[in-house]
């Protein structure tokens, strides 16, 4: 499930910033009571919350579980005993008719959440056909093109650690969109899209201008700042890629070096001579290559020691579960030392605590990302996150 609390901005109104936060931390302190053992319950974003509820025979399980959700929401209260009136948008999906894979459950959910908001049903199961219609109905495809076109689309930078130094040495460009009506649509939603529809080719033109851009703009505090863009294989054949990064790195004087194509381990698997040849040719211009997610596709060995990259990120998935699960803990720990004998650079995302930290520095892991070390931050606050970090080191 995904569960949005409703209407933060009339909570602010009405409550003040300070306390409409507090009131959304005490309801998350709820939804944590409602959740028995193997259920876990994640804040992912400053109103959003992922539900995942095993167990349930069926769809009125399901919705008993919602309804139990919005009671906590409504039972909240402000300290003082007076309720807030906190409402939520809750969107389901169903293990595993729709989705197998926990991204393709939490897209599930997040569409039916939304389908959930624009119908004003408050509780939403997700259907292919209602997903289509509201594609349909709301003209999603016109509406990110408005964005590409306004600026209602902007890229957040993940900072990323020097695991030995703990410094910040390079960024994740990830991007967001606030849709002035719909308010904000997550990008798996909004990347299958413009998959979808051919944007991507303009998505991704815009990720590296601007992800440049800021390189240019941050040159003189951050002047080694490596910035990562994700890149799916489609738009290798929709675009000249290579053009594109010749052209930004040139246009906003950034050394190509400074820039990293993330592309996901299944992506590559899916063709691999086309990737091969163009990763090649990415990387003879100087940017590097990163192989993304890894550890959920099925690459042999044997690809690995072909493939042109510099760099493998460990799925978030596997760095989230090493301390619980003995399985996922061997996964880091290997990749970690495939990646070292064959000469590649390894990134950790996903790293929610020090505990996970500390446990891939002894395992020789040379870069971590995650919620720990910081989310992803506006451009305009990422300069100042990292010289205070930088600060908090000496
Ligand atoms: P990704 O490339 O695997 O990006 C990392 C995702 O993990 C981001 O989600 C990030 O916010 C989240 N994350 C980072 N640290 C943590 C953590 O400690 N814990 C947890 N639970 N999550 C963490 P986000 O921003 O929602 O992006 C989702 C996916 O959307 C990305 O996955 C990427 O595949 C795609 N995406 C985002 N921006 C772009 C873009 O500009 N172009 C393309 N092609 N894809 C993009
Ligand atoms: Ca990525
Ligand atoms: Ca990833």
């Amino acid at each position: 499930m995904i569960v949005r609390v409703r209407d933060v901005e009339r909570l602010c109104a009405s409550y003040g910033h300070v306390q409409a936060a507090a009131l959304i931390d005490k309801f998350h302190a709820g939804l944590n009571g409602i959740g028995r053992e193997n259920d876990a319950i994640e804040r992912i974003g400053d109103r959003k919350f992922a539900v995942l509820l095993n167990g349930l025979k069926n769809r009125g399980h399901a919705t008993l579980a919602a309804r139990k959700i919005e009671r906590v929401a409504r039972q909240t209260n402000c300290g003082d005993g007076a309720l807030p009136d906190l409402r939520t948008d809750i969107g389901i999906a169903l293990c595993p008719k729709q989705g197998g894979e926990p991204h393709e459950l939490l897209r599930s959910a997040e569409i039916a959440s939304l389908d959930g908001r624009h119908n004003k049903k408050g509780v939403c199961f997700f259907d292919e056909q209602s997903a289509r219609q509201l594609f349909d109905d709301w003209g999603l495809e016109q509406r990110l093109q408005a964005a590409l076109e306004s600026g209602d689309l902007s890229l957040h930078f993940q900072p990323k650690s020097c695991l030995s130094s703990g410094k910040i040495i390079g960024a994740e460009g990830l991007m967001r969109w606030y849709e002035p009506e719909l308010g904000p649509i997550a990008p798996d939603v909004f990347i299958d899209l413009a998959e979808s529809t051919g944007q991507i080719t303009e998505l991704t033109e815009f990720a590296i201008q601007t992800a440049c851009r800021r390189m240019s703009e941050w040159n003189e505090v951050l002047p080694d700042l490596r910035v990562a863009v994700n890149i799916t294989p489609s738009i290798v054949t929709s675009m000249d890629i290579i053009e594109v990064l010749e052209s930004a790195t040139k246009i906003w004087n950034v050394r190509t070096d400074r820039l990293t194509l993330e592309v996901t381990e299944n992506a590559l698997m899916e063709d691999r001579n086309l990737s091969h040849d163009v990763l090649t040719q990415i990387r003879e211009l100087g940017c590097h290559v990163s192989i993304d997610d890894f550890g959920t596709g099925y690459s042999s060995l044997a690809y690995l020691k072909e493939i042109p990259a510099d760099e493998i990120k460990i799925d978030r998935t596997f760095v989230m579960g090493m301390l619980n699960d003995a399985g996922d803990y061997k996964i880091v720990e290997h990749t970690i030392g495939i990646a070292k004998s064959f000469g590649l650079s390894v990134v950790a995302e996903g790293v929610e605590s020090e505990a996970m930290l500390s446990e891939l520095q002894i395992l020789g892991c040379d870069y971590a990302q995650g919620y720990y070390i910081s989310k992803a931050l506006p451009a305009e606050e990422f300069a100042d996150f990292c010289q205070r970090h930088t600060a908090s080191l000496k």
